[in-house]
């Protein structure tokens, strides 16, 4: 006779033990010592590991032993040379994804963290740049004071929350609707429930505050400063800078500033009244904005640098990647930053009636879909290599894109568009595509053993990255590295006296809170190679935390207008906390800068 085995209550115990263990992990960030991660990953390994691959049983018991003596001081510097070459070998040679996957972890980590290792021999333990600093604040690429800000709007001080998110990033409007928050991504609330809702709290302080007056400007310092580009790297560089003392332009070659915030972002995600007024904000500082002025047309990168003590170069990335298949000069196909380009001018093309193909997977090509739809299309298809979990768009963006009546058709591949007699596109021609081997890190994809598929379009939308327009500041002087200017970490770029270069056009297209902690890091660059030594702080009290339990409870999610409405116009889609809500989601916040963590030490860090 054989029975069924369901042990509900150790299943469901087991079960309990991964969610708690997955959201520990998930909520440790950077405050766990690598070294010690490592040996935990290599131990689960060990103990999952068949044993029948001699790199792998042999390999892993090195690597255990070799983690274990540099954790208990008894290594030294052969020691790390010993687990570097194990775990290469390793990776190189197991016969299955248990060893290779311990041997990549490792190697990867001794990469990274070598000086952690080193530390541990030296001195007996991690050095203290990885001891548990804030969670979302060590995340915010800017650096923000989170739990301040959050403390505030739970006490409905909104104007002194906007204050203290403004010492560390000029554009809290902005990042209230479509910063991608990392700072969210390892909240320690993750450990009871589910991470804080930040960015939403952010847009609370932002739609309660009103007008905020600005910090006043230190006195002057008699040093000229030019930036150019005035997208959100140029401009907050520029608005400290102008907060030191310092003069400031900013030289900007379309008709208005915001760079991709404004010829990128559609407005059903940041209305153009909201990014106005913040860069009115900005300005309002004394920046002398010099618009419809192109470096290297309009005038000459050595004309700027000879009249300026320092130069700020924040370009962004504007040229568009182009398929490279027949048919693509045909009228009707367009890139996703002509179109882009266009509505951030207030120039909405009428797409009534038509066919659309948009091509790319990632957050452009989803704004290029939507848009597309607001636009009167009467059918958008978005066209994906690979499958639609590979996709580098936001979930919520896709998720939201389909119940526009948008469609996500994965895993075809672009193979020529067919043009009309009059040379107007007729339809896209795609290869079907099969899921194949991970290759860095990604699954790659071969041509499926199917015939090639037509469908019709009337538009085609090329949104497959962009690129840097590199050519006449290297042509002057400024070392690039396939495109991307060469700045090290404080923006300086080496052997170019007094001309420091962030944001997108060094690190390619990324997003708008890197760009703008680009622009602070370059601000605080060039106030020290002017000679001074400029601290932005604010005058501002944060509430004491309040005592009490914290029992689990839901996060609260912002909802956005009905997709059937909000499809047909570009007004704002995503919809705001009411008081209650944000009263109870600013109460989760566990005010990890007062317990538990403490890398504020001796207080709150009101400096840079
Ligand atoms: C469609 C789209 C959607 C996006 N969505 C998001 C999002 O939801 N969240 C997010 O965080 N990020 C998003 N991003 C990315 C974000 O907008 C960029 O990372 C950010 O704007 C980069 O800032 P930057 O200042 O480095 O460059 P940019 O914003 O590109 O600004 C550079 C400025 O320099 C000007 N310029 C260039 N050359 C010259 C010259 N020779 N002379 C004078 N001026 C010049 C340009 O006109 C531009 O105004 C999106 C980007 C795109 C394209
Ligand atoms: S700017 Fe972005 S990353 Fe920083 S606190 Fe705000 S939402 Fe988080
Ligand atoms: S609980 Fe609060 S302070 Fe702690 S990481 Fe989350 S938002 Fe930051």
């Amino acid at each position: 006779m054989i029975k069924l085995k369901t042990n509900p209550r150790e299943i469901a115990a087991v079960d309990e033990i991964y969610r708690n263990l997955s959201r520990r992990l998930t909520s440790d960030g950077l405050s766990s010592c690598p070294v010690s991660l490592c040996s935990a990953v290599v131990r689960l390994s060990l103990a999952q590991s068949c044993g029948k691959c001699t790199p792998c049983r042999l390999g892993l018991s090195q690597l255990d032993k070799s983690l274990s003596d540099i954790l208990s001081g008894d290594g030294d510097l052969e020691t790390i040379n010993l687990i570097e070459k194990t775990a290469r070998v390793l990776t190189a040679s197991a016969d299955c994804a248990i060893g290779f996957e311990a041997g990549r972890t490792v190697y990867t980590c001794v990469k990274a963290f070598r000086d952690e290792f080193v530390s541990h021999i030296e001195n007996g333990g991690c050095i203290s740049h990885y001891e548990n600093p804030v969670p979302c604040v060590a995340y915010c690429p800017a650096h923000v004071d989170i739990p301040g800000y959050i403390a505030l709007v739970n006490s409905g001080n909104y104007a002194d929350a906007i204050r203290v998110i403004r010492k560390d990033n000029p554009f809290p409007s902005a990042c209230a609707l479509i910063c991608e928050h990392p700072c969210e991504h390892h909240c320690r609330r993750g450990l009871v429930d589910d991470s804080v809702n930040i960015r939403g709290l952010k847009r609370m302080a932002v739609d309660n505050a009103g007008e905020v007056e600005n910090p006043e400007c230190l006195p002057d310092t008699g040093k000229k400063i030019a930036v150019i580009g005035a997208g959100p790297s140029g401009l907050t560089a520029a608005y400290y800078l102008r907060l030191m003392g310092h003069s400031v332009t900013v030289y900007e070659q379309r008709k208005s500033a915001g760079g991709m915030l404004r010829y990128g972002i559609p407005a059903y995600r940041l209305p153009r009244e909201a990014l106005d007024r913040e860069i009115a904000s900005i300005i309002s500082t004394g920046i002398d904005l010099k618009t419809g002025v192109s470096v290297g047309k309009d005038i000459t990168f050595d004309e700027i640098k000879n009249d300026s003590d320092a130069v700020y170069l924040s370009v962004g990335a504007h040229s568009d990647n182009k398929l490279g298949i027949e048919g693509e000069d045909g009228n009707g196909v367009i890139s996703a930053v002509e179109l882009l380009r266009g509505i951030g001018d207030g120039n909405y093309p009428d797409f009534s009636g038509k066919r659309v193909i948009v091509v790319g997977g990632g957050n452009v090509a989803m704004d290029c879909t939507r848009s597309s739809m607001r636009l009167g299309a009467e059918s958008v298809i978005c066209a994906y290599r690979r499958r639609k979990e590979d996709m580098t768009a936001l979930p919520e963006e896709i998720e939201g894109a389909i119940e526009e009546g948008c469609e996500i058709s994965t895993l075809i591949a672009p193979e020529k568009i067919e043009l009309d007699e009059k040379g107007n596109v007729a339809a896209l021609w795609v290869k079907p595509q099969m899921i194949s081997v991970v290759s860095r890190g990604r699954p790659s994809v071969v041509n499926a053993d199917t015939p090639s598929v037509r469908l019709p379009a009337d538009i085609i939308v090329v949104a497959i990255g962009q690129k840097i327009d590199s050519a006449y500041f290297e042509e002057n002087g400024i070392p690039a590295n396939r495109g991307r200017f060469s700045a090290d970490a404080t923006c300086n770029i080496k052997g170019v006296e007094g001309v420091f270069a962030g944001g997108d056009c060094v690190t390619g297209p990324a997003t708008a809170i890197k760009a703008i902690a680009a622009g602070k890091v370059a601000a605080r660059a060039i106030d020290n190679y002017l000679g001074f030594n400029h601290i932005p702080a604010v005058d501002v009290e944060i509430p004491n935390p309040k005592a009490g339990s914290f029992p689990a409870c839901g996060r609260i999610n912002l909802s956005e207008r009905p997709a059937d409405e909000r499809k047909q116009d570009f007004g704002l889609m995503e919809c705001p906390m009411t008081l209650q809500q944000a009263t109870q989601e600013s109460s989760r916040c566990l005010r990890c800068d007062h317990y538990g963590y403490g890398s504020f030490r001796n207080g709150r860090t009101w400096k840079w």
